[in-house]
């Protein structure tokens, strides 16, 4: 019998993809990883004086990401910069990153004649990786009901020297890194985009607008830096919106914050509102003491005072924002995934 040529896709087998990971994977150049994929466990070497820096962050399709919506290369790469942007606002330098995938069965299999969505989650992901040298050294596959993408980051930092959400105090500056809203501002294009065009591919003009929302850069470079000058006294990342991260770093500080709104960088297409609360930004907001020596961009990375740490008062809220009414609360709105 003549073999067919439009033979059925078959699932790749589990063996196999995780083949082909390895060889991907192989020589990415790190420094703290002593073993990698293969073996029972990773082996991991820290450098004299040092602790591990550990986070967890879980990418659910339709909570995190929208399988319609975000290319396969773009989830990839967001699983990874969430959690490298941890260890940026730590301070800490990446060691290794660990990825367990739930996909289900027709995840594995291509459409058409291009790769599988794992494959191209891989391209997105690898890429990222190579760019921070933070080598893939282990994970887990398997079939599931909904696609997830379950990531741990490794990362280093000297002992008793990381950058905590709890060191601000009371006439601190307060500065942030980057521009707001970007990431919010494109996902609202995207949405917009979708109800007019439903189920056609992403155009490539559009994604180069939504690259802050599709393609966040973690500030790994800016945390080493503010952790080896010195410089700031806390910081946290912003995944959720400045609103509530920055409450988040006034409960752990025991300190109150005021923004003030004619200071915020925002990205050239986003509102206020995107930039108060939008979230995903993953840009840094640090403090530092006032007399300290904060510069003007670290890395190429602009830094913009946005306001500073005041003392917290019973009964009133931890962050007030002053714009040209005065100034009032900001109520933590942060943004909740795809709600
Ligand atoms: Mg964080």
């Amino acid at each position: 019998m003549p073999k067919s040529p439009h033979k059925p896709h078959k699932p790749a087998s589990e063996t196999a993809l995780i083949r082909r990971i390895r060889s991907r994977v192989a020589g990415s150049g790190a420094t703290g990883l002593s073993l990698g994929i293969g073996d029972d466990c990773a082996l991991l070497r820290l450098r004299k004086g040092e602790e591990f820096a550990v986070t967890t962050d879980l990418s659910i399709a339709g909570r995190h990401f929208l399988p319609d919506l975000h290319p396969p290369e773009v989830v990839g790469h967001r699983t990874l910069a969430r959690g490298l942007s941890d260890l940026a606002a730590m301070g800490a330098r990446p060691v290794a990153a660990f990825l367990s995938l739930g996909l289900p069965r027709e995840m594995t299999m291509t459409r058409g004649t291009g790769k599988a969505w794992v494959e191209r989650f891989y391209d997105g992901l690898l890429a990222l990786a190579a760019e921070y040298r933070t080598p893939l050294a282990g994970g887990d596959l398997a079939e599931s009901p909904v696609t997830l993408a379950d990531i741990v980051l490794v990362g280093a930092v000297p002992i008793g020297k990381a950058l905590l959400r709890s060191g601000a105090r009371v006439g601190d500056g307060l500065y942030v890194t980057g521009n707001l809203g970007g990431a919010a501002a494109g996902l609202a294009e995207l949405k917009q985009w979708n109800r007019q065009r439903a189920g056609a591919a992403v155009p490539r003009r559009l994604a180069t607008r939504l690259a802050p929302h599709f393609y966040p850069q973690p500030r790994v470079a800016q945390g080493l830096w503010l952790r080896r000058k010195g410089v700031a006294t806390a910081a946290i990342d912003l995944s959720d919106g400045l609103s509530t991260d920055l409450e988040h770093l006034c409960e752990e500080s025991g300190v109150a914050a005021e923004v003030d709104a004619s200071l915020l960088p925002l990205h050239p297409s986003a509102s206020l509102e995107e930039a108060l609360h939008g979230g995903e930004d993953y840009e840094l907001l640090f403090t530092a003491a006032e007399n300290a020596r904060v510069p003007r961009a670290i890395g190429g990375v602009p830094v913009t005072r946005i306001g500073r740490i005041a003392r917290r008062r019973a009964g009133t809220p931890a962050v007030m924002m002053r714009t040209q009414k005065g100034v009032e609360p900001l109520a933590p709105a942060g943004w909740q995934h795809f709600q």
